[in-house]
This record gives structure tokens, C-alpha cells and sequence, in this order.
């Protein structure tokens, strides 16, 4: 038997509409669909009534269910399965897409990528924000604000001006504040986007110093996004929203 082969599909940042054309047919040819907790149910509802789909990692720990998931791509994949591992966003913008490609590679899996568009850079977007501008900001820095470590990002990851979009961060807010604080300015606007593209979503405006109590009084929870930058302002003059 010829072995199969595992894609790696980003499958955009929360809107169905949002995954390409090429992850649209990728879902609808699969034989199995490995899928996320941020993945839509819409986009499953796409594949084929006969192909296997499976939540990853349901009450397991992380790395627990990383094992179990690189597992479960190769076995399927042995037998000769054409596998998706869909994946929120794009699979490389923290998404652990390259660790599972390489444990495939070694064990003589083929394996590709079909890119995605990342919550990172759309879900700022759809909610007003463009994370560059010439009025604004010249560039933009996308961090985790935590490490695989379990450590809050470093001083050193954070730019001193421009754009900076960070993700995972709810849970850490207190901790990812004071960071930011040693290198950013107290008044900096900042963006807190919960749910973006999706219709439940909401959106925060605010400075860097109240960060913490803007999570915490709304009752933010993830999937959320923090823009730190003056391209917030903009969203005032964007009148689409
Ligand atoms: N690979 C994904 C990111 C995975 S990390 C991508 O490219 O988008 C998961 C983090 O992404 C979440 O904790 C959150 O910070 C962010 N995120 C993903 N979807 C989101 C959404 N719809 N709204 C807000 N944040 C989102």
C-alpha cells in the first residue's frame, strides 16, 4: 500500500468565509480531518459524510496531546489516508504546524503546507485596525505572550514603536502588562479584540496602563487579540464597523 499524505490546512481565523479556496477543497477531498478547537463548524460540515473527523487532544495536556496528534498523523497516514490537520489561522503563525511537519518527514510521510490567513493580521483588520499605515506605524511585530516554557515574552521580543499584535494572552494579562510597560508608554492606545470575524465579536479600546482591568471588568476571554500602537486611533475614523 502507497502511503498517504498530511496536509496541513490553515483554516483561517474564525469566519468560514475566511479559509482559501484551496483549504475549501482540501476539507472536501479528505479522507480523515484532524481538527482544532478554533476550527468552525461550518468548515466541517464541508467534508465528505464518509471521511473520519477527530478533535484533537480533548482533556489532555499539552504535551500529552502533541504526541497524540503526531500519532494519530502517521498512523492515518500509513494507511494510506489522505489527512488534513486543519488548523486555526495559518498553521506556521503559532500554530505548531512545523513540529508536526518534521516528526512526519522523519518517518517518510509526505507532508505540505496550504497557508492560511492568520487571526494576527485579520483579526485586527475586521475590526477596524490596519496593523500598518503610512499615517501611523511603518511596521508590525506579531509575539505570543507566553512562551513554550510557560515564561511571559521577553523585554527584548517587544519594539519600542510601531504596531504590536499579541496573541495568547488572556490568561497572562497581569504578568504580559508589566512587560510591556518596561518598553511601551503608559497612554499607548490598545486594541482588545475577543472572537474577531466571528459575529459574537467584541471589541475594547483603551491605554496600555489599563490593560489588565479592561480584561478583567469585560470578562475577556480567548480566542483574543491585543494591539498595542497608534493605529488603533484609526479605527475611530474607519467607519465601516
Ligand atoms: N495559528 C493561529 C494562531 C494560533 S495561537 C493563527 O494564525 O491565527 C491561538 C491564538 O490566536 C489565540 O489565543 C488568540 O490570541 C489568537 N486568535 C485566533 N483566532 C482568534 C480570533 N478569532 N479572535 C481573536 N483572537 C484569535
Amino acid at each position: 500500500m502507497r502511503p498517504g499524505k498530511v496536509y496541513l490546512v490553515g483554516a483561517g481565523p474564525g469566519d468560514p468565509g475566511l479559509i482559501t479556496c484551496l483549504g475549501m477543497k482540501m476539507i472536501r477531498d479528505a479522507d480523515v480531518i484532524i481538527y482544532d478547537r478554533l476550527v468552525s463548524k461550518e468548515l466541517l460540515d464541508q467534508a465528505r459524510l464518509d471521511s473520519i473527523k477527530v478533535f484533537a487532544g480533548k482533556g489532555m495536556g499539552e504535551s500529552e496531546k502533541q504526541d497524540h496528534i503526531n500519532q494519530l498523523l502517521l498512523s492515518y497516514a500509513s494507511e494510506g489516508k489522505m489527512v488534513i490537520r486543519l488548523k486555526g489561522g495559518d498553521p506556521f503563525v503559532f500554530g505548531r504546524g512545523e513540529e508536526e511537519c518534521i516528526y512526519l518527514l522523519q518517518r517518510g510521510i509526505q507532508c505540505e503546507v496550504v497557508p492560511g490567513v492568520t487571526s494576527a493580521l485579520a483579526v485586527p483588520a475586521s475590526a477596524g485596525i490596519p496593523v500598518t499605515s503610512r499615517l501611523a506605524s511603518s511596521g508590525v511585530t506579531i509575539v505570543t505572550a507566553v512562551r513554550s516554557n510557560g515564561e511571559v515574552l521577553e523585554a527584548e521580543y517587544i519594539p519600542s514603536k510601531g504596531t504590536l499584535v499579541i496573541l495568547m494572552g488572556v490568561h497572562v494579562v497581569d504578568q504580559l502588562k508589566r512587560r510591556l510597560l518596561e518598553v511601551r508608554l503608559p497612554m499607548e492606545p490598545v486594541a482588545v479584540i475577543e472572537k474577531g470575524t466571528l459575529p459574537e465579536q467584541r471589541v475594547f479600546v483603551d491605554v496600555l496602563e489599563r490593560l489588565d482591568q479592561v480584561v478583567k471588568e469585560n470578562q475577556v476571554r480567548a480566542p483574543a487579540i491585543f494591539v498595542v500602537g497608534e493605529v488603533v486611533k484609526m479605527r475611530d475614523k474607519l467607519k465601516f464597523i
